[in-house]
């Protein structure tokens, strides 16, 4: 590694997990295209490689990034964030064992489970995050996790990482912390006393809307051990070229998201104001009620925005339609400015659930064109 541990973020997010090529000088991480790997006689490995389901060169560089990402011991890279999820559930949870999750989580993680979890004899409760009194009385003897987003996805509450890591600890039971919408620039739980950090790589660290990716990230060896078991056990792994792109797109995540914040506080200036806005959900305004939880836990509050409509439900689909830079399409964390409805779109697993989320919220992935642009197209849209 050709960082040392102390240095900055975006020092570490561009060198970390790969030192130019000994033999080629090359600065980048080859794209190693190789399923299987040469042995020296039966069972003598030349390089620590024998099959990429197992491990990979570019994967590793990619995994050693994470870590450093999360200023965490161990990182292992999937084939998409719900690969990760999958593999954390896995190992934390056993037939009969409880679990804790957000009122409002990402619906592909509420999906997978309340669809396939609950088959193999797992129960949840639903708890609000920003509220550590309803999280401590949903801790009963036999829950294992605690498992938050923060700021969560669509309704951007925050989750004390700290505060809630007090309850787990004292449970003696562990907390995952989906970090995919801050980004590990602007939070990172473990030092908040988290146990695994979870990201869709597919936003905000690969950036480009290019590359469907996951990772997990901890300081416990042996939770560590048991996801590079499942990982090769299952084999959800990301290909060669899947790790070079996400790599590629770490390098650049401190500008980015440095962006992506100065373009958010914009758009939420125009939003806040505008007639047709009901509320805009930002925690990086003072009346956000998890603004002072954000504040001591975020480098700063992040690309995201959802916003209620005042016409309701007719008016946030209008909204959704008529913006022309704001593409409307699933996914955040690109470059790209992205606008949706989580009612009918990324949330619609949810709907008759206690996760229901309001049918005038539109979501705002705000990206990192030039500002007047964006804040023209969605003058335009909401005229
Ligand atoms: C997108 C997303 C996921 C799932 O990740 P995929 O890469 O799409 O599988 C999980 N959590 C959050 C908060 C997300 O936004």
């Amino acid at each position: 590694m050709t960082h040392s541990d102390d240095s900055g973020f975006a020092t570490r997010a561009i060198h970390a997990g790969f030192m130019p090529d000994p033999v080629t000088g090359a600065v980048n991480v080859p794209i190693y295209a190789s399923s299987t790997f040469a042995q020296d006689g039966v069972g003598g490995m030349r390089s620590g490689y024998e099959y990429a389901r197992t491990g990979n060169p570019t994967r590793t560089a990619l995994e050693a990034t994470l870590a450093a990402l999360e200023g965490g011991r161990f990182g292992r890279a999937f084939a998409s964030g719900m690969a990760a999820t999958d593999t954390a559930l896995r190992t934390l949870l056993r037939p009969g064992d409880h679990l804790v999750i957000p009122d409002d989580a990402y619906g592909g993680t509420f999906r997978l489970i309340d669809k396939v979890f609950t088959h193999w004899g797992i129960t949840y409760t639903p708890v609000a995050v920003n509220d550590p009194d309803a999280v401590r009385a949903a801790v009963r003897e036999n829950t294992k996790a605690v498992w938050i987003e923060t700021p969560t996805n669509p309704l951007l509450n925050i989750g004390d990482i700290a505060g809630i890591a007090a309850i787990t600890r004292e449970a003696g039971i562990r907390l995952v912390v989906d970090n995919t919408f801050a980004s590990p620039y602007l939070q990172q739980p473990l030092a908040l006393d988290a146990d695994v950090v979870l990201h869709s790589t597919t936003k905000y660290i690969g950036g480009h809307s290019d590359v469907v990716g996951g990772a997990l990230v901890t300081d416990d060896e042996e939770l560590d051990a048991g996801f590079a078991f499942l990982q090769n056990g299952a084999g959800a792994v990301p290909g060669p070229f899947d790790a070079y792109l996400t790599m590629r797109g770490a390098k650049t995540l401190a500008v980015r998201m440095d962006r992506h914040c100065d373009n958010a506080e914009a758009v939420v200036d125009l939003l806040l104001g505008h007639p047709a806005i009901a509320q805009v959900l930002y925690p990086g305004l003072p009346e956000h009620p998890g603004h002072a939880a954000a504040a001591r836990q975020m480098r700063r509050f992040g690309g995201m925005i959802s916003v209620r409509l005042a016409g309701g439900r007719d008016a946030a689909l209008d909204f959704c339609s008529r913006t022309k830079i704001f593409t409307l399409a699933e996914s955040l964390g690109g470059i790209e400015s992205l606008i949706e409805h989580p009612g009918a779109m990324t949330h619609a697993s949810t709907a008759g659930s206690a996760l229901e989320v309001p049918d005038d919220l539109v979501r705002l992935s705000v990206g990192i064109e030039d500002i007047d642009d964006l804040v023209a197209d969605l003058e335009q849209a909401l005229a």
